[in-house]
C-alpha cells in the first residue's frame, strides 16, 4: 500500500487519521504544528508523540517535501528552484524579493495543456497534474532555504500549469495555505492566475476562499484572443468578463487582469482603449507584462515607449495599470519562460 503524503491532508484530516490509529485527535494538531510551524517533516523527530503512534503512522503516512534539484540565483535577486518528484517529473518555482515583500510563484501542473501561443510552458504540453502535497511541497521546500527571520509574504499561482484545470489539488493547497493550523497565510496575500476557465471561476466563487484572482486576458477582441489563447474558442471574452462581473469580490479587493504586451499584435492605442471599455463596471486593476522572449517564440516585446503609451491610455481612463518588469529573465524564470527544456 502506498503511503499517504500528510501534505495532502488538512490538519483536521490528520486528526481523523490519528484517531483511526487509536490516538486522540489533538495528536493530529501536534503533527501539523511540527510540519508547518517547526518545519520538521521526519516523523521520528516529532518527539512529543508517543513512539507507538509514530510507528503506526510511519506504516501509513510520510511527509514528502520534493527534492530541490537545482537552485539558480538571478542578478536581480530572484531565485529559480527546480523541484523533482519521486516519479522524475520536474516543476519550477520562483522566489522574488521586492522591497519588504517576498513572493513565491508556484506551479500546479507539469507542463500545461492550454497551448497559449506566447508561453513556453504551453509549448511543452501537459504531462500531469500536481497533487495538493506537491504544490504545498514547493512552499515548504523553499521556506527551508530561507535565512532565519525571513518569511514569505505572498504566494502567486503563476508558475507552470493552469491552476483551475487542476481544481481539486489547487483548492486543497489554498486551504492548507490559509488554514491557521497549517501555513496561516492571509488569503489577501495569495493570487491565483487563470487562463479564464469560466466554469471553474464560477465554482471558485462558491468556495469562500477569498484569495485574489488574476485573469489572463491578453487580447481585446475574440479573433486575436482565439489566435493567442485557444481556450477562447470555448469561453469567449464576453462570457469570461460576465463571470468576472458575477464573482463575489471581498470588500476593497480588486480583480487583476494580466495583459502580455506583444509587439504589433495586441499593443495598439485602439487595443488600450478597447481594454478600458471592456473592463467598465469591474473592480479591476491591470498588470501589463511585456513579453518575455524564448527561442522560437515568434513574438517580440514592444519598444518601451509603446509599452508606456499603452499604460498611459489606461491611466487616463482612471484604470490602475502597472507594468510588470519581469524578474529572473536572465535565468529563464520570468513569466512564460518556465519549462523543463530550459533547465536541462
Ligand atoms: N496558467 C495560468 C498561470 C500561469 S502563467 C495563466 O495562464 O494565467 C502566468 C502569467 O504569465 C499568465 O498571465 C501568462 O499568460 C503569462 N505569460 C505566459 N507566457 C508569457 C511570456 N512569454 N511573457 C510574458 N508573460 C507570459
Ligand atoms: Fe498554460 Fe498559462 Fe502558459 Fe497558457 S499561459 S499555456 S494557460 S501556463
Amino acid at each position: 500500500m502506498s503511503l499517504t503524503n500528510l501534505l495532502d491532508l488538512l490538519p483536521v484530516e490528520i486528526e481523523s487519521l490519528v484517531e483511526s490509529l487509536g490516538a486522540p485527535r489533538y495528536r493530529g494538531r501536534q503533527i501539523a504544528d511540527w510540519i508547518y510551524r517547526k518545519g520538521v517533516t521526519d516523523l521520528d523527530r516529532m518527539t512529543n508523540l508517543p513512539r507507538e503512534l509514530r510507528e503506526a503512522l510511519a506504516e501509513r503516512a510520510s511527509v514528502d517535501v520534493p527534492a530541490v534539484e537545482r537552485r539558480t540565483p538571478s542578478q536581480d535577486g530572484s531565485q529559480k528552484f527546480v523541484f523533482r518528484f519521486a516519479d522524475g517529473a520536474r516543476v519550477q518555482s520562483v522566489l522574488m524579493p521586492d522591497g519588504d515583500r517576498l513572493t513565491l510563484c508556484v506551479s500546479t501542473q507539469v507542463g500545461c495543456g492550454f497551448g497559449c501561443a506566447f508561453c513556453l510552458t504551453g509549448a511543452m504540453g501537459l504531462d500531469r497534474n500536481l497533487t495538493t502535497g506537491e504544490i504545498i511541497g514547493q512552499v515548504l521546500g523553499v521556506v527551508r532555504t530561507l535565512p532565519a527571520g525571513q518569511r514569505l509574504t505572498h504566494i502567486v499561482y503563476m508558475g507552470m500549469g493552469e491552476p483551475l484545470a487542476n481544481y481539486r489539488a489547487t483548492v486543497g493547497s489554498l486551504r492548507l495555505l490559509t488554514d491557521p493550523q497549517a501555513l496561516g497565510f492571509s488569503p489577501r496575500r495569495i493570487t491565483v492566475s487563470t487562463v479564464g476557465l469560466v466554469s471553474a471561476i464560477e465554482r471558485l466563487a462558491h468556495q469562500d476562499l477569498r484569495v485574489n484572482l488574476a485573469i489572463s486576458l491578453h487580447a481585446t477582441d475574440n479573433e486575436t484572443r482565439n489566435r493567442l489563447m485557444p481556450v477562447n474558442k470555448g469561453f469567449a471574452i464576453e462570457e469570461l468578463l460576465a463571470a468576472c462581473r458575477r464573482f463575489p469580490l471581498p470588500f476593497r479587493q480588486r480583480m487583476t487582469f494580466e495583459y502580455v504586451l506583444l509587439d504589433r499584435v495586441n499593443d495598439s492605442p485602439e487595443d488600450a482603449r478597447r481594454l478600458a471599455r471592456l473592463l467598465e463596471g469591474i473592480r479591476a486593476k491591470i498588470n501589463l507584462i511585456p513579453f518575455n522572449d524564448w527561442p522560437g517564440a515568434g513574438f517580440s516585446r514592444p519598444p518601451v515607449p509603446r509599452i508606456l503609451a499603452f499604460q498611459q491610455t489606461l491611466l487616463e481612463r482612471g484604470i490602475t495599470a502597472t507594468v510588470r518588469w519581469s524578474k529572473g529573465e536572465d535565468i529563464g524564470a520570468a513569466c512564460g519562460q518556465l519549462s523543463e527544456a530550459v533547465v536541462a
